[in-house]
């Protein structure tokens, strides 16, 4: 079957046709400035790049364009829209409602919208993009995959928070956790690699990526992840603080004149690596700049690497143990350096990195040594292929 998957933000939306036979990639893209102008990025399998700058002045139009590439005489990869058998959207957050993926019925869509409170940027763009893809496709399965349900397995001593009980059962205020498409995936590719069963391994699966969390999958279940009611907990990350004392954001509030709002905005976009630093965002520039002896690039990186590897000790300790340590998303698969600089934090759990296999670029590999007690390894996420895989499954 081919399946479409969809990754619709409020201006942008990731497409990628997928034979799931095959587990080919037929064709990618991206739309981006929908509703300013538009620019649509299109490239099949073995084919060039193309690239569109007509009007996007909606998210109908944007798939509609989609739609119309894909079966395009010249760079199209099918020959009608009937050859895509189902869509799977990724959806950020599906609360307590959703632990697992689900047909996109009028009453699931219902849920997704009652879970919009709990992610007002992203859940909103979610369902228009779900509303485009019915509009012109009708009659075509559509699954929605959810960041956050791999994490519904987390025990209550892992996702309350320590507040009046009421704010949980009032108001959902308790910890979600993102990313759990990707820390499945990976935690299931790096079993297979091994040769084990998942439901013999403690793993941790680090997602370092311009978001960046970590997620302690104990026998194949999420037991603790590092980000919270929203994505801003947890890692120092690209432009996001992490965790912090809350006290801080009265404090800067009153302190720089600014609203709540505004120090949120603060802790979100202004933040994390590039907030440190004053350089970047990207990992590649604070290491150039900290090459040249910038101080603030250098405190950035290590703030990074250091409160990882402490995630790390949080979760080998929540779970009595690890066997394995996954490194993933653009930092986690690129960076040499960087997973360098956390493994020589974790040496005391008999982790032992092997320099020369550690010298990998978004490959899966194992890094550590072959008498490392804890295994480390390289495994590149692939989050539109595990939509698919997903998707497959429940439309059959
Ligand atoms: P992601 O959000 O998973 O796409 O990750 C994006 C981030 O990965 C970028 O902002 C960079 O910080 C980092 N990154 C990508 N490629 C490299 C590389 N070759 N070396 C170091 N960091 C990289």
């Amino acid at each position: 079957m081919k399946v479409l998957v969809i990754n619709c933000g409020s201006s942008s939306l990731k497409f990628q046709l997928i034979d799931s036979e095959t587990e080919q990639v037929l064709a990618k893209g991206l739309c981006e400035r929908i509703g300013i102008d538009g620019r649509l990025t299109y490239s099949p399998a073995g084919g060039s790049k193309h690239v569109f700058e007509d009007p996007l002045p909606n998210h109908t139009v944007a798939v509609s364009s989609v739609l119309s590439k894909l079966t395009d005489p010249e760079i199209g990869v099918i020959g009608s829209l009937a050859e895509i058998g189902a869509v799977g959207h990724r959806i950020v957050h599906g609360g307590e409602k959703f632990a697992k993926s689900t047909l996109l019925t009028e009453e699931a869509i219902k849920e997704i919208e009652a879970c919009s409170e709990l992610a007002p940027l992203h859940n909103p763009a979610n369902i228009i993009g779900i509303r485009a893809c019915q509009e012109l496709m009708p009659g075509v399965p559509m699954v929605g995959v959810f960041d956050t349900a791999f994490h519904q397995t987390m025990p209550p001593k892992a996702f309350l928070y320590s507040l009046p009980y009421e704010y949980y059962t009032k108001y959902g205020v308790r910890r979600y956790g993102f990313h759990g498409t990707s820390h499945s995936y990976v935690s299931k590719r790096a079993a297979e690699i091994l040769g084990k069963d998942i439901k013999d391994l403690k793993i941790i699966v680090c997602h370092l990526g311009n978001g960046a969390s970590i997620c302690a999958v104990d026998g194949g279940k999420s037991v603790d992840t590092s980000m919270g009611f929203t994505p801003l907990e947890g890692l120092t990350m690209g432009t996001r603080s992490g965790g912090l004392d809350p006290a801080i954001i009265e404090y800067i509030a009153s302190k720089e004149n600014m609203s709540l709002a505004e120090v949120l905005n603060v802790l979100n976009k202004k933040s994390g690596v590039q907030g440190i630093s004053g350089v970047s965002s990207d990992f590649r520039d604070l290491e150039a700049a900290a090459k040249e002896g910038n101080e603030r690039a250098k405190d950035a990186l290590d703030v990074f690497t250091y409160r990882v590897a402490k995630f790390v000790g949080y979760y080998a300790a929540a779970m009595n143990g690890v066997d394995v340590i996954c490194f993933t998303a653009g930092i986690g698969e690129n960076d040499i350096a960087v997973r360098a600089e956390i493994l020589s934090y974790l040496g005391f759990l008999g982790c032992k990195l092997d320099p020369e296999a550690n010298n990998v670029r978004g490959e899966e590999r194992i890094i550590s040594t072959p008498d490392s007690k804890v295994i480390a390894m390289v495994v590149p996420t692939n989050e539109e292929l595990a939509i698919a895989r997903e998707t497959v499954a429940i439309v059959g």
